[in-house]
């Protein structure tokens, strides 16, 4: 893929979003109030504690979909009344939809992400529930539509592949395979920047089979996170479609991918512990997540003009296959979903301030031209050229048989290739024809199925996820549980289920359920040990917490809603069969105390947690007290665990009775009584350290939602190896100059304001912990308390004796990353260890003690011809840096001698002006060189795929020039804007001299 050269590249900031939904029950039950409110783009939120604390955003769409509706006879959401101010469905596709729809036809890639907390619409929006029909099957079915209206000026293919990304996993939704295999590769390759490999592309024409395809994954990931006991409120959903158009007459192919994203759940999970467990925590819990705060925080910078060297992208594999629709190539909207209730307050806020970070964020998009295409085309110019030159030989009566020989069968050989190019869209085409049809043949056959026997249907906590998995009863005796091995046998996979777990009986229309011996069945909230009958609508809870509702035969069914029979039914029928009921309140009201829902509903929603964490540790031999808060963090800990431990086990089959995983206590990732907790972080940008120009910053400290937390005041200092600070003569004109000599620096922490952590409780207090390149440990700052803005006055002085180039790569390319770690009463504060750190005896760290790096190793890899002929350039650029740095000497000299001569008073002032305005061009020069030196390691990293065959080859000469061309334009304009600036300080030096003169 590569941009067509006339394309202006112009900035495109990602439009945000922002839409509300109705109450759900459980907020209605407890008498939920509204905290959001509405005005044409402007949202604003107040705080139920304090009604004078009110916050205002401005987005580019706000979309009111809490009141105003009602359901129409098809299902249909509706506006109340026409023109009414609640958005449904249709309106979101109208302003949204159809602008990604726009975009993509253009040749514009474009993306889709949808940010918000468990519940708040996120699927509704993308999906959609039944008639609902969200963004993604609205956009399918105007894109075929508009490939049908267009079909005589442009042919178009669409490549539909639906992936997850799961605890760093990429699992391929519309192949079974691919899961248990460990998930899917990232690659990268330089002109198509991160892709999966292997991700099945599968060709549509028309909307019905994407609507059918979806269905596939959905039915995919619903399996999956049942065996895997993995939670989908945590996974990322992308769907991506590949729209290929082809315009014959005007002999240009546009190619875009449209990345539709439902991201997982956004509430707050605030880490804790140990360096080993929060690094644990945040696998767990989602690294891809807590990644794209990061990148989105970091580009938003960029976009207000800070200074920001290094966008985490390559932290997390969400990230890297978003990275063209964040700060890219692409056309990027993000809808952003809110509930309204009030005990939502803290997620609301959060993702309200996600997405106005999210709306800073500019992206360049072009127009994409395929290089499939381009290359056709250059082989049929070339076609036509031999002809010509055939037809010339002809003419000329020339029978050069030799040569005319070798022209045709390069003709033919070109042919060949334009054929085999053409057919492979088709044979592509039929195979997913093929593929398609057998789903589809078996879809039919479900369909059936459901209309002459009774089943069990799936009901999974995401609403999205319920009703996908159908187990038909057919007549006689059926054994469910996990083994598939007997005919008879209806296979389910799940915690707590055993090998033969319940038996099923259809005879005379009627079905029975007997439980298996020590299996754990429970039906419509009750525990059953023997054979009963079943009934139309009956829950079933099989092993810890598989759920399922029967249907019965069609003649039973009547024409009740089934749709009432949610996750929460279950959880909530469950609890009143354990005695916990929501009944009626002592006054006789219907009104249920809403405290007394919030402790209900947290424990029908912890009460399947627990059962299932029971279940892990009975299976992993292993016993643990929490907290409830600590209980739900490290529950994901334990899901890991336990996913591999299966994994294992799942190797080892075939050994009987495999011993349980027994970790050391000091090992044991769930073993720390009181601890210190991770609020947020800030990254402090080393780069100036390398010219040695010394840094102050206010940094604000982000929590992992991208809340600030705080404000960190910060320095850099280059100093003396006594501490000195260093002075502007000083600075290094290259930064290489500084390798193998000795390079101090101090870091000071000055102050820390507005402490989150503090405000909320004053008896709490705050360390700061940070690790400077080598060193083995972090260090912490002493504990503060019970201040807002504590005075920090923290300073510490580095020290490298013999500066290597990986720590000159280190701080031109690194951040030291700055912690704020939460104390609470009992808690023990974080100590330096100072075991492992080696110091000078006037106590200064001494760091990059591994001396010369490994890297210059990886680097001897041969590289080419060109690249060195730009390392050549490097030099030469080098060599003039040194005669300008000498012009300079011998400038200041004659400066100096006419200070000295001249008169003393104006003849000082002189000096100090002309150097400050060659440092500043010197400044503005090394920036320029940094840019320039990560094109030159950009060329460097640039290499063919393995795979390419010759035309590859060509293709990546052609990038690789264009490189080049940018690389010598950069280096040539860097160098003579300097050399323009050091004319211009002469020239006006020589003026001023020779006034005084
Ligand atoms: P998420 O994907 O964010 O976890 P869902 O999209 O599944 O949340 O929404 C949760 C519930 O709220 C679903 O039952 C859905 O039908 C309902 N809902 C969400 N948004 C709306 C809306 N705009 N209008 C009506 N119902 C909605």
């Amino acid at each position: 893929m590569r941009a067509k050269a006339s394309d202006v590249h112009t900035k495109d900031c990602v439009k945000v979003a922002v839409r509300v939904r109705p109450f759900n029950k459980r907020e209605r039950d407890a008498g939920s109030r509204c905290i959001i409110s509405l005005v044409s783009t402007s949202i604003g939120i107040h705080d139920p504690r304090d009604c004078h604390n009110r916050r205002s955003f401005c987005f580019d769409y706000a979309y009111w979909s809490h009141s105003g509706f009602t359901r129409d006879h098809t299902g249909l959401f509706v506006p109340e009344e026409p023109g009414g101010r609640y958005a449904d469905q249709d309106s979101v596709f109208q302003d949204l939809g159809v602008g990604i729809l726009e975009n993509s036809l253009q040749g514009y890639n474009a993306t889709l992400l949808a940010y918000g907390q468990t519940g708040s619409g996120k699927s509704y929006s993308m999906v959609g529930y039944g008639p609902n029909k969200g963004l993604v099957p609205k956009l399918c079915d105007r894109l075929f539509e508009a490939i049908r209206e267009n079909q005589e000026n442009r042919q178009c293919q669409v490549f539909f592949s639906m992936l997850e990304i799961y605890n760093e996993q990429v699992v391929d939704l519309l192949f079974r395979g691919s899961r248990t295999a460990g998930g899917l590769r990232v690659r990268e390759e330089l002109q198509r920047g991160f892709y999966v490999e292997g991700l099945r592309k599968i060709p549509c024409e028309n909307a019905l089979q994407v609507e059918q395809l979806m269905e596939q994954g959905t039915r995919t990931r619903t399996t999956a996170a049942t065996q895997m006991n993995a939670n989908s409120s945590r996974s990322h959903m992308l769907i991506i479609l590949q729209l290929k158009q082809i315009f014959s007459k005007e002999s240009i192919t546009k190619q875009s991918n449209i990345n539709l994203v439902d991201l997982a759940g956004s509430e707050r999970q605030r880490s804790s512990g140990s360096e080993a467990d929060r690094l644990k925590e945040g696998t767990a819990i989602n690294l891809s997540l807590t990644t794209l705060g990061n990148v989105i925080s970091a580009l938003a910078d960029v976009a207000v003009g800070k200074k920001v060297v290094h966008i985490p992208y390559r932290d997390s594999v969400l990230t890297k296959l978003l990275q063209s629709a964040l700060g890219g190539n692409s056309r990027t909207v993000m809808i952003a979903t809110l509930s309204p209730a009030d005990i939502c307050y803290e997620e609301s806020l959060s993702t309200l301030r996600y997405a106005e970070r999210a709306k800073r964020i500019q992206n360049r998009a072009v127009v994409n031209e395929s290089p499939t295409e381009r290359l056709v085309k250059e082989l049929k110019a070339e076609n036509a050229r031999l002809m010509q030159k055939l037809s010339r030989m002809d003419q000329e009566g020339r029978r050069a048989s030799d040569e005319s020989k070798e022209l045709r069968q390069l003709l033919t050989q070109n042919e060949l290739q334009i054929r085999a190019i053409q057919t492979l869209w088709e044979q592509n085409l039929q195979e997913a024809l093929k593929d398609w049809e057998q789903q589809y043949a078996s879809i039919t056959q479900e369909r059936r199925m459901m209309q002459m026997y009774p089943y069990i249907l799936n009901i999974n906590e995401d609403a999205q996820l319920s009703g996908v998995v159908k187990l038909f009863i057919q007549e006689g005796e059926w054994g469910i549980g996990l083994c598939d091995s007997s005919p008879r046998s209806i296979s389910i996979k799940g915690l707590g289920i055993q090998e033969r777990h319940v038996v099923f009986r259809n005879e005379q229309r009627r079905v029975t359920l007997t439980p298996v011996m020590g299996s754990k069945v429970i039906v419509n909230g009750n525990t059953v040990y023997e054979t009963i009958e079943l009934q139309h609508l009956d829950r079933l809870i099989l092993g810890s917490n598989c759920t399922y509702l029967f249907i019965g035969y069609p003649s039973e069914r009547g024409g009740k809603d089934w749709s009432r029979y949610d996750y929460d039914y279950f959880q909530s029928e469950l609890a009143a069969a354990e005695g916990i009921h929501l009944g009626e309140s002592n006054t006789g009201s219907n009104q249920t105390d809403p405290s007394l829902l919030a402790v209900f509903y947290d424990y029908i929603k912890l009460m399947p947690m627990v059962a299932e964490a029971n279940q892990m540790s009975q299976e992993l031999s292993k016993v643990w007290m929490w907290s409830k808060a600590k209980f739900i963090n490290r529950k994901f800990l334990m899901e890991e665990l336990y996913q591999h431990f299966k994994a294992e086990q799942h190797e080892n089959t075939r050994v009987e009775g495999l011993p349980a995983v027994v970790l050391p206590r000091d090992k044991d990732p769930f073993w720390d009584p009181v601890e210190p907790l991770l609020l947020g972080s800030a990254h402090l940008w080393l780069q100036s350290l390398a010219f040695r120009i010394p840094l102050e910053e206010q940094l604000e400290v982000l929590g992992s939602e991208g809340t600030e937390e705080a404000i960190l005041q910060a320095q850099l200092v280059p100093c003396t190896s006594n501490g000195l600070p260093l002075g502007e003569d000083d600075i290094l004109i290259d930064p290489s100059e500084i390798l193998g000599r000795r390079l101090d620096f101090q870091l000071v922490l000055d102050q820390c304001c507005g402490v989150c952590w503090i405000r909320e409780a004053r008896n709490r207090g705050i360390q700061i912990s940070f690790r400077v390149f080598d060193c083995s440990e972090p260090l912490y700052t002493p504990p503060l308390w019970h201040n807002i803005n504590p005075l920090l006055d923290h300073r510490v002085q580095f020290t490298s004796l013999q500066t290597s180039q990986s720590l000159l790569d280190y701080l031109q390319s690194s951040a030291v990353v700055l912690e704020l770690w939460g104390l609470q009463e009992g808690c023990t504060h974080m100590n330096s260890s100072l075991e492992a750190v080696r110091m000078t005896a006037e106590g200064v760290f001494i760091i990059d003690v591994s001396g010369p790096s490994q890297a210059a190793v990886s680097d001897s890899v041969e590289l080419s011809c060109s690249v060195r002929a730009l390392q050549q350039n490097l030099e030469e650029l080098k060599s003039i840096n040194e005669s300008l740095r000498k012009e300079n000497g011998s400038l200041r000299e004659q400066l100096n001698t006419a200070r000295i001569g001249g008169e003393g008073a104006r003849g000082r002032s002189l000096r100090p002006s002309c150097d400050a305005e060659f440092a500043r061009a010197l400044k503005a020069f090394y920036h320029s060189m940094t840019s320039v030196r990560g094109q030159l390691q950009r060329l460097r990293r640039h290499r063919p795929s393995e795979e390419s065959d010759l035309l590859g080859l060509r293709l990546f000469v052609d990038e690789q020039s264009r490189l080049l061309r940018d690389f010598s334009e950069q280096l040539e304009e860097s160098v003579s804007a300097l050399k323009q600036d050091v004319a211009t300080i002469v020239r006006r030096k020589r003026e001023r001299s020779s006034v005084w003169s």
